[in-house]
């Protein structure tokens, strides 16, 4: 038997382990993929602590969310993709068989899960237990339909940081953001505020407004383009008056807002005042408390307040192409990369709130392929 290392969760809120397990076989449709890079997010402390969301992965549960790398075996029948071929792999797990996967989209599949990170419903069961290797392992097999082929402009690093950046754009198309669209985004400073400013930028927006709390981090913001993007302070005043003070007097056309839990209401409720008529706010944050909205101004003003999550295969092909090309310029991300023996030093690095432009990944083949 092949065997592979993988970081593996014996217990919620335990280190993780780097454990001995059989390399796994790709069945037929799907490709193995040796891993070169996995993103780790904020978020992952949250769920392997277990408090927040319950359907992890059967235990021990070899954990990992975004990872890239090059496909080396295929099962039967994958006529697409060969060894060599460099990927990302969309972590999304959907039945394909239910009524939403049938009939609108597999964001809305009721046994929707990630590999390796957890699933939504008890149902997102089956789909773990198909799929039981996370970014964290040296290889992981996945479905065809999940991979982006990776230009040799796009790094692995890059590509492993394609969640959180496919989020926001899956949020900015939501909102219809286009040239000349001005754009307001709450919670700017983290990871997904800046792929916001970077995609707004790569999208034609005209004016991008961001608010946030950490001001180095609103200042490296504000350098991404001294004549598109201006930042501010929670503190400074109310947010929708400068909102409306940086547009003429109109409002933003859009609003994204990023915003995570423990934000005050107000501040939310803020932002969507700031909505010029017409405009839409999406919320992608993770904010828990409720928020107050006028339903007679929504008519008035012809306003939208959605939710938006993840994004579509679409999407993450959009994205790719986009930062092969450079419309989406990520050369302000600066990489920290960790061996894999060494994930859990990773996770805490990514929980000491480093700002949205660390990309915090782990290179699980490091020791085998000399990367970096
Ligand atoms: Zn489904």
């Amino acid at each position: 038997m092949t065997t592979m290392r993988a970081a593996r969760l014996h217990t919620p809120g335990a280190a993780l382990q780097i454990d001995d397990v059989p390399r796994p076989v790709p069945a037929p449709g799907d490709v193995l993929v040796e891993v070169h890079a996995c993103g780790v997010v904020p978020n992952m402390n949250a769920v392997f602590s277990g408090k927040y969301w319950h359907q992890l992965p059967p235990f021990p549960a070899a954990v990992g969310l975004d990872a890239a790398g090059v496909v080396v075996e295929c099962g039967s029948g994958v006529t697409e993709f060969r060894p060599g071929d460099r990927v990302y792999v969309n972590p999304w797990l959907s039945c394909g068989a239910c009524y939403y996967c049938r009939t609108e989209s597999p964001l809305s599949c009721t046994s929707a899960a990630f590999a390796g990170y957890f699933g939504f419903f008890e149902t997102s069961r089956e789909l773990l237990l198909r799929y039981p290797y996370g970014g964290l392992s040296e290889f992981v097999t996945a479905a065809t339909h999940r991979l982006v082929r990776l230009p040799d402009a796009v790094s692995f690093d890059h590509a492993a940081r394609m969640g959180y950046i496919g989020t926001s754009y899956s949020a900015l198309k939501a909102g219809g953001v286009g040239p000349g669209s001005r754009v307001g985004l709450l919670g700017v400073t983290g990871t997904l505020g800046v792929a916001a400013t970077l995609l707004a930028l790569g999208m034609g927006a005209s004016t991008i407004l961001g608010i946030g709390r950490n001001r180095e981090v609103l200042e490296q913001v504000a350098n991404l383009s001294a004549e598109r993007v201006e930042t501010t302070t929670l503190d400074s005043g109310p947010l929708d008056e400068w909102l409306r003070d940086r547009t003429g007097g109109l409002g933003v056309d859009v609003a994204i807002d990023c915003s995570g839990r423990g934000t005050e209401p107000e501040v939310n409720e803020a932002l969507v005042r700031g909505l010029k008529r017409g405009g839409k706010c999406v919320y992608i944050g993770a904010q828990t408390s409720p928020i107050a909205i006028e339903p007679t101004r929504f008519v008035m003003d012809r306003l939208s307040f959605s939710g938006s999550m993840w994004f579509s295969d679409a999407e993450a092909h959009d994205l790719i192409a986009m930062a092969a090309a450079g419309a989406l310029d990520l050369s302000t991300i600066t990489t920290h990369a960790f061996p894999l023996e060494e994930v859990n030093d990773a996770l805490e690095a990514v929980a000491s709130k480093l700002g949205g432009f660390t990309n915090v990944v782990v290179h699980p083949r490091r020791r085998e392929l000399a990367l970096d």
